[in-house]
């Protein structure tokens, strides 16, 4: 991980980038935020981001983010997970997450209500994650399983769909990563059309497709390696 000063120069650029890619397509820098990815990361990351006011940490690990979640004392902090659920880490990721952007089937729909009722959690923020590439090595559900996964979330007690989330084509095309972002977008129109909810979150871009995501409807960038350095 880089010094904290490097990290602040960082972070002056990446928001830098975020605003240039809102001027191009006539956005209001508002609304797009920026969540700091601090997967792997000692703590002193997630200090240095909440003190640089980012508010959103990314974890890609379940463990990891149970860890982390009860080392930091600040309410303001929005702890997201986003990276997959095993069913039998679906209780530990309910019990500290404040969101979770990483659903994608029925059995976590009804695992994450379940875990709910029990922490007498009375709403947890999730999106869907959807592949959208249909990558076989990722995971999302597939865009023909979105419209049922919502209906599904809609009935229940606890849960809160807020949006979508996806992550781009692993491709140095152009076309091919904005294809899947707009696709993302698409999708939420329908499934926001059809279900009556307003779904205003779109998660998608990352350190080295933040700009096009952006470009494509992006509302929440989720970086890593532009603010902190590398990962081992
Ligand atoms: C690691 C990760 C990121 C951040 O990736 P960078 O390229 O380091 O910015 C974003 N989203 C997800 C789902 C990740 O797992």
């Amino acid at each position: 991980m880089e010094s904290r000063k490097q990290f602040i120069m960082n972070t002056e650029q990446v928001l830098e980038r975020m605003a240039k890619a809102c001027q191009r397509c006539g956005r209001s820098a508002q609304e797009v935020s920026l969540m700091a990815v601090t997967k792997t990361h000692p703590l002193e990351a997630t200090h240095w981001a909440l003190e640089a006011g980012l508010k959103h940490l990314g974890e890609n690990r379940v463990q990891e983010l149970a860890r982390k979640h009860p080392q930091v004392d600040d309410p303001s902090a929005c702890w997201e997970l986003i990276g997959p659920v095993q069913s039998n880490k679906a209780r530990l990721a309910v019990e500290h997450a404040d969101r979770i952007q990483t659903l994608d089937r029925l059995k976590l729909v009804n695992a994450f209500e379940r875990h709910c009722a029990d922490l007498g959690k009375a709403r947890l923020r999730v999106l869907l994650q959807v592949n959208v590439g249909e990558d076989p090595a990722k995971h999302g559900c597939e865009v023909a399983e979105a419209a049922s996964l919502v209906e599904a979330i809609q009935q229940t007690q606890h849960l809160e769909l807020e949006g979508l989330m996806t992550i781009g084509e692993l491709t140095e095309e152009e076309a091919r990563i904005r294809c899947t972002f707009s696709r993302l977008r698409e999708l939420r129109d329908r499934l926001s059309a059809g279900s009556g909810l307003a779904l205003p979150v779109l998660s998608m871009g990352m350190t080295g497709d933040l700009e096009w995501a952006i470009e494509e409807g992006s509302t929440l960038i989720r970086v890593g390696t532009a603010l902190f350095g590398a990962r081992e």
